[in-house]
């Protein structure tokens, strides 16, 4: 039996404007300049008429955040099409530096306004501590700077997306090359992995050279703004207000006290199991009960309906919000050439739609991604109606929760969706995941707090740090031989490019999924209300206020690991454990 779906009105109606005309869409910035023009000159006697002045400054952001959306999604599924590209950049390099500077002047208006205290204070806290932050850090010289970094970004993934591998009579990319990392034949293994880091290793010096460019940039903003290093800077102009660079510091050592330990019994039961008397990179997705790999899907309409079963027996509000995704065309999953790497969630702000786009093959690994991406969906749906556009996003240490949580919930109903032995694996896989990947976290993370705070930060420097990190967080893997490949594996990262910094909150947020699914395998129903009652919040309150609505405690240091880390080792000994078919 299927669900009929809603007519679309119905179900996420687009919002009325109050000042634009329906269906605005700013092709340039001379349709956005006599608007915000108005806005600095519109006489503000009281605080209505200065509520009434942030609602409507809200819809003109808002008409030109979804007008950015759009282009930068159409630019990221095709890399090759210089128009689509020209159109994005366009509004990146010409638009958006326009809009930076009228907002800082709006914002200090807004700041500078007799009546804003009239305002509720608890309503607008959030946003006036982020417009409080922006003045005070805005430089107009660092528009033109920000400007060069966005056009180097397009050229990392221009670089990326352009990788691929001539192999068996057809072209791959490297992502669809990634399922054959889960063949039995480690021979083939071998020959795949070294093809990938053959072709990345071309590009090498490429990217070395791109980087150099971006830390010059990044560290001359920093120095406008009157910080000793970029670091510090980026810290609080991501809005960090509820934790310090030093409890980053402390949750890499949580990580390598709680996590690293039972991640080195998990490979090491991997090495155990696969006969091996050393692990080698390409060991590390092979089945260990040496079934073929799974490939739960063939194509988008299959990724669509394996994911739909996860998220309809989590909750089926969540099943229906992706099928109508995919029937509204806010669905790019597929994978092909010149399309960019990884996977993401947009908000078109104008119409308050999520737009899900990934780079798939067809593993089970795709699966997780669309169900994270899923999560991600439902706290932009879940938040839509809240003002201004600030509140309808909230900061990445808590809207990861919203994506990671979805993938933990799910993942407890994998039996619905695959057959008994491939659901096993899949758990099992999805416990070792979450442990692989706080290592990994902090790898980066203290990579980038060394890296944009130490004196060198040329190519050997940044290769000696990076095998430093690799040795503090790594686990028991043998690279010999694969000095190189090891040493360029920063490369691969594409958060240390585009979004400098932004990663340590994939650990904060996963300590906060965990929470929430340890609350799942002991409440259900409780436990999606109250991850439900924190995605309404969008991004309105304080992040420990986001996490305690939610029912979790907000633990950027991560003293909690070491409880969390015992759950997690429980489930996966269970499935160790369980009989095999
Ligand atoms: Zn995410």
């Amino acid at each position: 039996m299927t669900t009929p779906t809603p007519a679309v009105d119905d179900r996420y109606p687009a919002p009325v404007p109050r000042l634009l005309p329906a269906g605005f869409r700013p092709d340039a910035w001379s349709d956005l300049e006599p608007l915000y023009r108005e806005l600095e000159t519109r006489a503000l006697p009281d605080s209505v008429a200065l509520e009434q002045w942030l609602l409507d400054r809200s819809e003109v952001d808002s008409a030109f955040a979804g007008e950015a959306s759009r282009r930068m999604v159409a630019a990221a599924c095709d890399t090759a099409d210089d128009e689509t590209e020209a159109r994005h950049l366009d509004y990146q390099t010409v638009v958006l530096p326009e809009v930076k500077i009228v907002s800082d002047r709006l914002d200090r208006r807004y700041l500078e306004s007799p009546h804003r205290l009239q305002l509720d204070r608890a309503r607008w806290l959030v946003h006036d501590r982020d417009t409080e932050l922006a003045v005070r850090l805005f430089r107009e010289e660092n528009v033109a700077l920000e400007a060069k970094e966005e056009r180097l970004c397009t050229e990392y993934g221009r670089i990326t997306g352009a990788m691929t591998v001539e192999w068996r009579g057809r072209t791959w990319t490297l992502q669809a090359l990634g399922k054959f990392l889960e063949e039995n034949d480690a021979g083939l293994r071998e020959e795949v992995w070294r093809m990938i880091w053959r072709r990345r290793l071309q590009d090498r010096e490429r990217l070395d050279s791109l980087f150099d460019e971006l830390l010059g940039l990044r560290g001359k903003m920093a120095a406008n703004a009157g910080f000793a290093n970029f670091r510090d800077y980026r810290h609080l102009e991501y809005g960090r207000f509820d934790y310090t660079p030093d409890d980053c510091l402390a949750l890499h050592a949580n990580v390598e006290e709680h996590v690293l330990p039972l991640h080195r019994r998990m490979l090491a039961e991997r090495r155990r199991r696969l006969e091996l008397d050393v692990l080698r990179p390409w060991d590390l997705s092979v089945d260990l009960e040496g079934r073929p790999p799974f490939e739960p899907f063939q194509d988008q309409a299959g990724h669509v309906a394996v994911a739909r079963r996860l998220l309809d027996a989590v909750d089926p509000v969540f099943g229906a919000d992706l099928v109508w995704m995919a029937e509204r065309g806010l669905l790019d999953l597929e994978t092909r050439p010149n399309k960019r790497p990884g996977g993401f969630m947009d908000t078109f702000e104008d119409a308050r739609v999520p737009f899900v786009f990934a780079n798939s093959g067809t593993t089970h690994g795709d699966v997780e991604t669309l169900i994270h991406e899923s999560g991600h969906a439902a706290h932009a749906l879940l938040c839509r109606e809240l003002e201004p556009v600030g509140y309808r996003s909230a900061p990445l240490e808590f809207s990861e929760v919203a994506s990671m949580a979805m993938e933990c919930m799910a993942m407890e109903h994998i039996a619905v969706a695959y057959p008994p032995a491939e659901a096993r694996r899949a758990a099992r896989d999805s416990f070792e995941g979450i442990v692989a990947g706080l290592p990994w976290i902090a790898t980066v993370d203290a990579f980038q707090q060394r890296l944009y705070t130490q004196e060198r930060t040329d190519r050997a420097a940044r290769t000696e740090l990076w095998r430093e990190m690799r040795a503090r967080f790594g686990g028991d893997v043998d690279w010999s031989g694969l000095e190189t490949e090891q040493a360029a594996g920063w490369q691969r990262q594409l958060h240390l490019f585009e979004v400098p910094f932004y990663y340590v909150e994939y650990a904060i947020a996963q300590i906060g999924a965990l929470q929430v699914w340890m609350r799942y395998r002991r409440d259900p129903q409780a436990a999606v209300a109250e991850y439900r009652n924190g995605l309404r919040r969008g991004g309105s309150r304080p992040l420990p206020e986001l996490y305690a609505a939610a029912g979790i405690r907000f633990d950027p240091r991560g003293e909690t690991l070491g409880e969390l880390m015992t759950e997690d080792e429980t489930a996966w000994s269970a499935l160790l454990q369980s009989p095999r078919r």
